[in-house]
């Protein structure tokens, strides 16, 4: 048996025992050293063995020898690969200057030693484009960061604490499943549990208040609270004044939201918000798990700062298990300049989920080479359909460094095999819990795969940005992470127990932890988002649905993938859920085969009718993969790639679809 962690984008950051024979991994498993991984590990993670020895695993470097997209490479040595790489980005830099090379990655590992160290190294002293990384968490980051500095927030282990909880767009089911016994535990103990989520999940079910919202209309729901607040004299004047600025604003423009109108818009009744209002107003510790989901759409960042902002306005800080929960990735105040050792350069920003846009339409300068690791654009960017057309780009140079054969890397021009966490060392940081877990290797590489470190490394070294005899493996970085982490962590991270944050593990929020802003105060009306958002602060923009696509499409995590990592293994018919009555309009049966469709593509696939989604909405699963659809489409072919209201993140909540049979099927 061998410990180690799970550096994989989830909030938990487990613990692992993986049992090893003959140098092959058998099972894997939680451990206990981790309190909140306890033993257990989602399913998900349990068959990584499956992506480490399945079919689809990248064993050696290839070169393209077929069409883009037809996924036929010729086996080449890593020293042939790397120096067709380095000729590539040097002719285009020669050729465009290095702003036409775009570096293009994601969390498909969130650990330490996989990004941001030799990879930064080398984009930033080549000066090429600078990618904005924003598929995920950049309202809520944005919307965290400007009210609070992301101070930490409560974890999982205070969660019994509470005396209610509410779980705002999210779904610990099938995403940091940890949080769950927690949740339960506060039940058990007499906590009220509120659910606000489109679909009826099984934490909806179990909760005493399931408020089944309308896509994007989060933001008007948490001000018709805000505003309930302050007409009941529920307002806590004495947190307002000691410890925020800007209060009277945010009051101002919560004041047109009563829960009646902010009820309608939301397509809910208006008698259980007001309960959700009364029991926020009067309950202590009260707890908000402010989720991904709700920013996913134009008015993502607006909603996020109406959410986070309750706990000031309520006064619900200041006692174990109130405040709020968001991610606490921020927490460990990590510098990571001392890896990457060189300034980041003033080149241009191209936001990734722009991807499709700005590989087809004319720019100047064009992109010549797109360098994709840690993430498969071709299935989770949205606009799909024209994030394919552009990695068919003939002129196009992509460099594909990954673990498996994804979607993307069919259309690479080099692919580059990458070993996953099992095969070398990282630090897997938790951003539901509060804890930094040491990754080991439990197994040699598999075939001639290169962990990021050795391979961004060995490329800094051909491009000359590295003294010949300076080390650049994965080891001297992991020296390097080492040695630069805060406090004691390092010589900690060899104990019993997880190494703790120097505020400890369960800080309790304005008394152990306060916002990271320069007054230590917390700024309601942030005055450079109110100009940046469309609409300004705390403003909600219409719902997109027209009479032709009039179904919002949401595509929440499922217990197969994580993002989309793991989407290659084989899985059940991928089915969209539907409303009973949506069904009925459109004469669907369960199982019929059906064409999801509006004026940006199409997906083909099954339909099941559920009513557990609300009407007028329906779900597909997050992160799939090309291969799982009849037709080669996943729902962000149906996304639109306008951004949200603050930090520039994605829509995708925001596809307005139709849903009609599939003929001759
Ligand atoms: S994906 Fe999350 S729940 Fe699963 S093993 Fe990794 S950290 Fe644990």
């Amino acid at each position: 048996m061998v410990d180690s962690a799970c550096p994989l984008d989830c909030p938990d950051a487990c613990s692992l025992a993986v049992t090893v024979q003959h140098g092959k991994i058998i099972a894997l498993d939680g451990s206990h050293r981790s309190p909140t991984t306890d033993g257990f590990i989602c399913a998900k993670v349990r068959k990584f063995g499956d992506r480490v020895y399945g079919p689809d695993r990248l064993l050696h470097p290839g070169i393209r020898k077929g069409r883009k997209g037809e996924g036929r490479f010729e086996r080449a040595t890593w020293d042939d690969a790397l120096e067709h790489i380095v000729e590539r980005m040097k002719h285009a830099t020669a050729t465009d200057g290095a702003e036409s090379i775009l570096p293009y990655s994601y969390g498909g590992s969130n650990g330490l030693m996989t990004q941001d160290n030799f990879d930064a190294m080398l984009w930033r002293r080549l000066g090429t484009s600078r990618l904005a990384r924003t598929l995920c968490a950049a309202p809520t980051g944005t919307a965290n960061m400007a009210l609070y500095g992301k101070m930490a927030s409560v974890v999982y282990e205070d969660y019994p604490e509470a005396r209610m909880i509410i779980l705002w767009g999210v779904n610990p089911t099938t995403s940091g499943i940890h949080l769950v016994p927690y949740v339960r535990d506060a039940q058990k103990r007499g906590a009220t549990l509120v659910v606000i989520d489109p679909r009826s999940t099984q934490l909806a079910r179990a909760a005493d208040i399931h408020l089944a919202v309308k896509p994007g209309t989060d933001v008007v729901v948490a001000l018709a609270v805000h505003r309930f607040l302050f007409a009941h004299g529920f307002a806590n004047e004495d947190f307002l004044h000691a410890h925020t600025h800007h209060w009277q604003q945010l009051r101002e423009r919560a004041e047109e939201w009563t829960i009646e109108k902010a009820a309608a818009l939301a397509g809910i009744d208006a008698a259980p918000l007001e309960r959700v209002a009364r029991l926020y107003a009067e309950s202590s510790p009260a707890l908000i798990r402010c989720g991904w989901g709700l920013e996913r759409n134009r008015n993502g960042g607006n909603a996020a700062m109406a959410i986070l902002s309750l706990p000031s306005v309520g006064g619900k800080f200041g006692v174990r298990g109130g405040g709020y929960s968001m991610s606490n990735s921020a927490s460990w105040d990590i510098d990571r300049t001392p890896w990457i050792g060189a300034p980041e350069p003033r080149t241009r920003i191209i936001n990734m989920n722009h991807l499709g846009r700005t590989l087809i339409e004319e720019r100047k300068p064009p992109v010549n080479v797109l360098f994709v690791y840690n993430c498969n654009p071709a299935a989770t960017v949205p606009d799909q359909n024209r994030v394919i057309d552009g990695l068919k780009r003939e002129d196009l140079f992509t460099v594909v460094f990954d673990q498996v054969m994804t979607d993307t890397a069919l259309f690479a021009d080099v692919i580059l095999p990458a070993t996953t966490f099992l095969e070398g060392y990282d630090f897997a940081k938790a951003y539901g819990p509060i804890h930094l877990e040491l990754g080991r290797p439990v197994i040699d590489a598999v075939g001639e795969a290169r962990s990021n470190a050795d391979v961004f490394g060995e490329l800094c070294s051909r491009l000359g940005f590295i003294e010949p005899d300076e080390p650049t493996g994965e080891l001297d970085l992991l020296v390097k992470v080492l040695a630069s982490l805060p406090g004691t962590i390092s010589d900690d991270l060899g104990n019993d127990k997880p190494p703790a944050p120097p505020f400890g593990v369960r800080p309790i929020q304005f008394v152990d932890v306060f916002p990271n802003t320069p007054d230590r105060k917390v700024d309601l009306f942030p005055e450079a988002l109110e100009k940046s958002a469309p609409l300004g602060l705390y403003r909600f923009q219409p719902d997109p649905a027209s009479d032709r696509y009039p179904l919002a499409l949401i595509s929440p995590a499922s217990e197969h993938t994580i993002s989309s990592t793991l989407g290659e293994l084989p899985r059940g018919e991928v089915k969209l859920l539907m409303n009973p009555a949506d069904a009925q309009r459109r004469g669907l049966a369960d199982n019929d085969l059906v064409r999801i469709f509006n004026e940006r593509g199409e997906v083909h696939c099954a339909v099941q009718v559920l009513p557990t989604i609300r009407e007028g909405t329906v779900s597909l699963p997050k992160g799939l993969w090309r291969r799982t659809t009849r037709n080669g489409a996943t729902a962000t072919a149906l996304a639109p790639d306008t951004l949200t209201d603050l930090g520039g993140g994605a829509c995708f909540n925001d596809a307005r679809v139709e849903v009609a049979s599939l003929p001759h099927a």
